[in-house]
């Protein structure tokens, strides 16, 4: 078996490899050669924690397993770790023997902004210069990082429900060289891209807020009950998601759902435009939005890259089990 510990990710795993195994798998998604297992999710009653697995199979990309992990909220106050704590583990689809066992906390940011990206590229007006962005926490930086090399962007927009943290997304703009402006909700009219990453429980992006043309990406949304964009607004824009099943249920979908407002035939997963069996957005005046969920195969997606990656790099450590 092969273990890639946590600490040699951020120098194994590009941005670059990530897209290519999310966009891939998206695909294979679509094209029925690939599917992801019922998630699990619990409250253990200890520590606050939220535990569970996410898994799946991709037959074409030959990646089994599962993430195991979750959510441990007193773990930076009394152990000074990240609170968000996953690790994933590959098995050999032809005999079921473990092969893998890989980091999870750093690649999950990267294989999600990678989801975003993934719908930038395929939905977003070609001439989009203006990048807004709602949630500026750990999420939003590697989000924002991964968006700009998707059109030549002239200018990042940002809000966030605490102003205090926009510094982040400054910071961003800086390293790519583009100047970032701060505005209220009403501001991000001048998006072209809007992408929405907070633990938000209410809607913050309301109809009015966004101009048409614009390709929204909404990824904070990731459970029951969690909403960013209004079920108005979700109703206006013609609709992708990564797996429609989680969109309706856990995703930013659920609420126009629940509220009668679209229907479960109106979602089309993302990698039906990659497949070129959707034409994606229609005309320049289109929203777009994607409902990024978060799957498991994108976890052993980006985790297969990485064991790859590796083992090319001679950092694998290899263990008999
Ligand atoms: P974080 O704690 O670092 O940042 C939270 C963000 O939400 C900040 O911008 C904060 O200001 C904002 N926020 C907090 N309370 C708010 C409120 N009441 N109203 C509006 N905004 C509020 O978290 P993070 O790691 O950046 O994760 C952000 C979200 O993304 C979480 O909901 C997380 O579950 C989700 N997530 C989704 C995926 C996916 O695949 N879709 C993957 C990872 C994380």
């Amino acid at each position: 078996m092969i273990i890639v510990p946590e600490r040699a990710i951020p120098d194994l795993l590009t941005r670059d490899a990530s897209y290519r195994a999310v966009e891939n798998v998206f695909a294979a998604m679509a094209s029925g050669d690939a599917y992801n297992f019922p998630v699990i999710r619990e409250a253990i009653g200890h520590e606050d924690a939220l535990y569970g697995f996410k898994g799946g199979f991709d037959r074409v990309g030959g990646s089994l397993g599962l993430k195991a992990g979750g959510y441990w909220p007193h773990n930076l106050d009394k152990h000074g770790i990240i609170n968000h704590q996953s690790t994933v583990f590959l098995f050999d689809p032809d005999t079921g023997m473990v092969r893998a066992m890989v980091g999870g906390n750093y690649s999950t940011a990267l294989r999600t902004a990678a989801a975003s990206s993934v719908s930038i590229n395929h939905l977003a007006r070609k001439d989009a210069r203006v990048m807004g962005m709602v949630g500026a926490g750990h999420q939003a930086s590697f989000q924002l990082r991964a968006a700009l090399e998707q059109r030549p962007f002239e200018k990042v927009i940002g809000w966030n429900y605490h102003p205090e943290m926009l510094s982040n997304l400054e910071e961003v703009a800086a390293e790519a060289g583009l100047p970032f402006e701060a505005v209220d909700l009403d501001g991000l009219a001048e998006a072209d891209v809007i992408i929405t990453i907070t633990s938000s429980f209410a809607p913050i992006l309301l109809e009015h807020h966004v101009s048409p043309g614009t390709h929204i990406a909404c990824m904070g949304t990731d459970t029951k009950g969690k909403q960013e964009a209004s079920a108005d607004l979700v109703a206006r824009a013609t609709l992708f998601t990564d797996e429609v099943a989680q969109s309706i249920s856990i995703g930013e979908c659920q609420h126009a759902i629940a509220a009668g407002l679209i229907t479960e035939a109106g979602i089309s997963q993302i990698g039906a435009v990659i497949n070129g069996s959707h034409p994606g957005r229609r005309s320049a005046d289109d929203i777009t939005l994607f409902d990024g969920t978060g799957v498991g195969l994108q976890d052993l997606a980006v985790s297969a890259a990485l064991v790859d990656l590796a083992v090319e790099k001679g950092v694998a450590i290899e263990v008999d089990l």
